[in-house]
């Protein structure tokens, strides 16, 4: 937004600031392209005029619902007008059709929600107080009128509180679609309560969010022709799988192991469960509480919203012996056996888990032992069995706790969508995406780099539509939108996604060459790249790289990334569990048809996740989209807090600010003609009566002789900074 404001002395404007982003202060000298400035912090400042931008003297003090209302769209006034809201509690503010929501970390409603969710049931967009409910209930007029598809999709950084949003238009759709009159299990109870039924399995407490979703999830709700709920469709992306292994203080697991530990005596008997601490699972943080969550009571209404979604007692019974049995799991350590490095069961405490496992596993101790512990090769001349070290057997055994839990997280929701039923005539649904917002880390790996890819994927598709929607209003009111550009990320996409050629690509390639390194991946991606302009080869280090993504330059470091996207199941854990006498073990891991064994040569995590996203979009790309952008005022997860240079890195990283930008290219001011008038219709000098709305404004704009404008049928479009140059002339007008 680089507009050369039109600033004189005695001017109000907003000076950039490290500690709070945006300062106002007063001009109070300008020479050559310098201003010398008193801001508010009692500071004086010289700073390039190009750096400044004027204050919004206009704006009420509570602020505005809608950033459009502001006369200069620019960072410093969204971030004002957000705070400025914000302390009063109104956390929703539009951006045209975008709602901004920012995390309250507190409760706000009083009346209870059904009392809101009427009041929004049809009422008009933009008469009541920007809200999520407002949002849904768009989407879902849009979808009954136009007998269209509509999505909403809900983007943030992690404690945005995007899971807590999606939960609310999840509960509006179902107010507003479900079956009245019906009782027992119905299809919206059932999607209701499939999330705590996920977030049991998918959730965590991170640093970033105590409740933090470890996946991404688009749901798809179906209507049918009466707009009544048909059925349901959740489709999940990328469990972190690393964190059934591997948590770090002050993180916990998976929410789930927690819960089975808080069961019932009975249940703990049963599983030879008790002290979370003995698990070396759950032992290697220090966290094991939460405050704001009971686990006792959370099992027991986990099993409850089990039941509602059509989990059967059998299939619950069995979920929990898997989740028991990957706790004993990980306390099977191992020592190097006498005179050889090979690996074994380290001492009696490690054989206990060793036969707990297998009986829950329902397999032989021995079996899942050798499964840990040895590795069969196929040569063409021979079969050799290889022993694994200790190092080698720990490595096989996380591995192996891992592909169950992501099996089993996979099972459930397949169960639910299978209990929940899709309706296969139904025409017409709202999808809801909650899926994780950009990522920029210390260290950055394979996951930072596929959820950045994702991002990058919905920015364009969110830029392609606010400029589409720009472009749709500068049509209606008859105005040349011709020359209004936007800058487009497709390089970046090419950079990772392109066939043959792209990192995706080159990264499949090398997991297939048995030599390859991480080094040898980074040889051949700096190789590649060397003159691409988002491709960053850093100066110091040989295994890592920076992209220059559309939100900012990530540095990924490369060390892991061989590993992370190969996606098999090693053989004999595959065969261990194939072999289970459990059913519900059995069907997690179906036997592998040799037929498709040999066709599919390789699999990688990368590939299939692009092809995930592919159909993502695709399905997206096929909907009417709506937009709610989750920000997060404070690290410290508390409310009243509003933290500015946080909030403004968030605005621009989720694509507020770009939204911003593409209204800016164009006319980024909108006046209706009246509106006009009330603020200049003094620089006419009175000559205006006999003359209707638009021919007033046309006379005083010709008066003042003010380039960059044009007149719609109903309202005045104003390049960016023209509103500047009126004000300017308002004040030597006074
Ligand atoms: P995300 O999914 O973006 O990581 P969540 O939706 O899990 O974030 O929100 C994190 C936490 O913030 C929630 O557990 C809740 O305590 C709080 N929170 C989020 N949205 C709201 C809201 N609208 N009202 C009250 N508290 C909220
Ligand atoms: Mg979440």
């Amino acid at each position: 937004m680089d507009v050369e404001p039109n600033i004189t002395i005695g001017s109000r404007v907003w000076v950039e600031d490290s500690s709070v982003a945006w300062v106002d202060g007063e001009v109070l000298g300008i020479r050559d392209k310098e201003a010398d400035v008193q801001t508010s912090k009692e500071k004086k400042v010289v700073v390039s005029l190009s750096r400044l931008h004027p204050v919004d003297v206009d704006i009420p003090e509570e602020g505005v619902d809608d950033m459009t209302r502001l006369s200069y769209l620019h960072e410093p006034g969204v971030l004002h007008n957000l705070a400025t809201r914000f302390k009063l509690n109104n956390i929703y503010t539009y951006t045209g059709n975008i709602l901004i929501a920012v995390n309250p970390f507190q409760r706000l409603t009083s009346l209870g929600e059904t009392h809101l969710m009427e009041q929004y049931k049809g009422a008009e967009f933009g008469q009541l107080s920007p809200h999520v409910f407002a949002i849904a209930d768009i989407s879902y007029r849009a979808m009954i009128d136009d007998r269209k598809s509509n999505s909403i999709l809900v983007s943030g950084e992690s404690g945005a509180g995007k899971t807590e949003t999606t939960k609310l238009i999840m509960q509006y759709l179902a107010f507003i679609g479900g079956h009245a009159f019906a009782d027992g299990r119905t299809v919206e109870q059932q999607i209701l309560e499939s999330n705590p039924v996920l977030e049991a399995f998918g959730n965590a407490k991170t640093v970033r969010n105590n409740n933090s979703s470890r996946f991404g999830k688009f749901v798809e709700i179906q209507f049918d022709c009466h707009g009544r709920i048909s059925g349901a469709a959740i489709r999940t992306y990328l469990l972190e799988r690393s964190r059934v292994c591997q948590i770090s203080d002050p993180e916990r697991n998976y929410h789930c192991f927690y819960l089975l530990c808080s069961a019932p005596a009975e249940e703990l008997e049963k599983y030879n469960l008790g002290d979370p601490k003995s698990f070396h699972y759950l032992n290697q943080s220090s966290c094991y509480e939460l405050d704001d969550m009971n686990d006792a009571e959370q099992y027991l209404a986990t099993r409850r919203a089990m039941d509602v979604v059509g989990i059967s007692q059998e299939e619950q019974e069995a979920i929990f012996r898997v989740v028991a049995a990957i706790l004993h799991l990980g306390n099977i350590d191992f020592a190097k056996g006498e005179d050889t490095d090979f690996s074994v069961i380290r001492d009696d405490k490690a054989k206990f888990h060793l036969e707990m496992t297998a009986n829950l596993l329902m397999c032989e101790a021995n079996a899942l032992e050798d499964a840990l512990c040895k590795r069969v090769m196929v040569t063409p001349e021979e079969v050799i069995r290889k022993s694994l070290d200790p190092m080698g057997a720990t490595i096989s055994r996380d591995g192996l706790a891992k592909t169950i839990y992501s099996r089993l997280f996979e099972w459930l929701v397949d169960k639910i969508n299978n209990s929940i039923g899709q309706d296969s005539t139904s025409q017409y649904l709202i999808g809801v995406l909650d899926i994780y917002g950009f990522e920029s880390f210390k260290t950055n790996s394979f996951e930072q780099f596929c959820i950045n890819y994702t991002n990058e994927k919905l920015q364009q598709h969110f830029n392609q539509h606010v400029f589409k929607m720009e472009q749709e209003q500068y049509t209606k009111e008859g105005i040349d939108w011709s020359y209004v550009k936007f800058i487009d990320n497709q390089d970046i996409l090419d950079l990772i996604e392109k066939k043959p050629g792209g990192i995706i690509a080159l990264l499949d390639e090398a997991c297939m060459f048995p030599r390859s390194t991480h080094e040898t991946f980074c040889d051949k991606i700096y190789q590649s790249f060397k003159s691409h302009k988002r491709f960053i080869r850093p100066k110091l280090s040989r295994t890592e790289f920076i992209i220059s993504h559309y939100a900012g330059e990530v540095q990924y470091q490369a060390d892991q990334f061989l590993d992370k996207n190969k996606d098999y199941v090693v053989t004999e854990h595959q065969d261990l569990l194939t072999s289970s006498k459990c059913p519900f073990v059995m069907s997690l891991f179906p036997p592998i048809v040799v037929e498709t064994a040999k066709t599919s040569k390789f699999s990688s995590l990368g590939a299939r996740f692009k092809l995930q996203l592919q159909q993502l979009m695709d399905t997206l790309n096929s909907t009417e989209p709506h937009y709610i952008r989750c920000v997060k005022p404070n690290d410290d997860l508390k409310p009243l807090i509003f933290d500015n240079v946080n909030v403004m890195q968030q605005l621009r990283s989720s694509g507020v600010i770009e939204a911003i930008r593409i209204k800016c290219a164009g006319f980024p001011t909108h006046k209706t003609f009246h509106e006009f008038l009330v603020r200049f219709g003094i620089l006419a000098h009175n000559k205006l009566e006999g003359r209707d709305e638009k021919e007033a404004c046309k006379f005083i704009l010709d008066k003042v002789g003010l380039t960059g404008f044009q007149m719609g049928e109903t309202k005045i479009f104003l390049r960016a900074g023209k509103m500047a140059e009126l004000d300017s002339q308002l004040t030597e007008v006074l």
